[in-house]
């Protein structure tokens, strides 16, 4: 089946694009919305490996600890990928205490066949003040230096995935009151 790969920095809107693309499309929207995280807070918790009560703290695990609930992760949505066709919203890297930690290296790679990659991208401004206003999260806070840093690395780290799995990346801007032109295009893709 199709897998679509969704990603973008922390507070770029990637989440809410995908939300609003299938609110558009209405009815059934041919593909099942995978969240990475999600997974890899439930294989942890299924595991008992380690003790995570909440998403915006497994970035601050222990590399190994991040290595072995991302790669049970992806063991978890390749059967859901045999399935159906799937979304699956996630990062093309992660900020890290050691780090930009790769979202899909190689074993991940391997293990999900992707069909296409999309980076969500807005301006560093608008991205730290999505941050700033966003209080159910705990994101971290940094400049916008840095968060150009993070969208520079994703782009680079897309292009190497492209390389590894003939997929092609397609950047969407989602800037300030254009979530839904943003949702258009992601549709298009659709
Ligand atoms: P999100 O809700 O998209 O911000 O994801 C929550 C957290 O899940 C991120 O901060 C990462 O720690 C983790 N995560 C999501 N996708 C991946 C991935 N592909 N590899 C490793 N960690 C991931
Ligand atoms: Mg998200």
């Amino acid at each position: 089946m199709t897998v679509i790969v969704v990603t973008g920095i922390p507070g770029v809107g990637s989440s809410t694009v995908v939300e609003e693309a299938l609110k558009l499309k209405g009815g059934e929207p041919g593909f099942v919305c995978i969240n990475y995280g999600d997974v890899m807070l439930e294989v942890a918790k299924e595991e008992e490996l380690v003790v995570v009560a909440k998403r915006d703290e497994i970035r601050k695990l222990g590399s190994d600890e991040q290595h072995r609930i991302q790669m049970l992760a992806a063991n978890n949505i390749s059967h859901q990928a045999k399935k159906s066709n799937v979304i699956l919203d996630t990062h093309c890297t992660i900020k890290t205490p050691l780090g930009y930690l790769p979202g899909l290296p190689e074993y991940v790679l391997k293990e999900l066949k992707l069909d296409q990659f999309v980076l969500i991208e807005a301006s560093p401004e608008e991205i730290f003040n999505r941050r700033y206003k966003d209080k159910s999260r705990e994101r971290d806070v940094e400049g916008e230096k840095s968060i150009e840093e993070h969208q520079m690395m994703n782009r680079a780290m897309a292009m190497a995935y492209a390389c590894l799995t003939g997929a092609c990346v397609k950047i969407i801007e989602n800037h300030d009151d254009a979530v839904k032109q943003a949702a258009e295009k992601f549709l298009k893709l659709l």
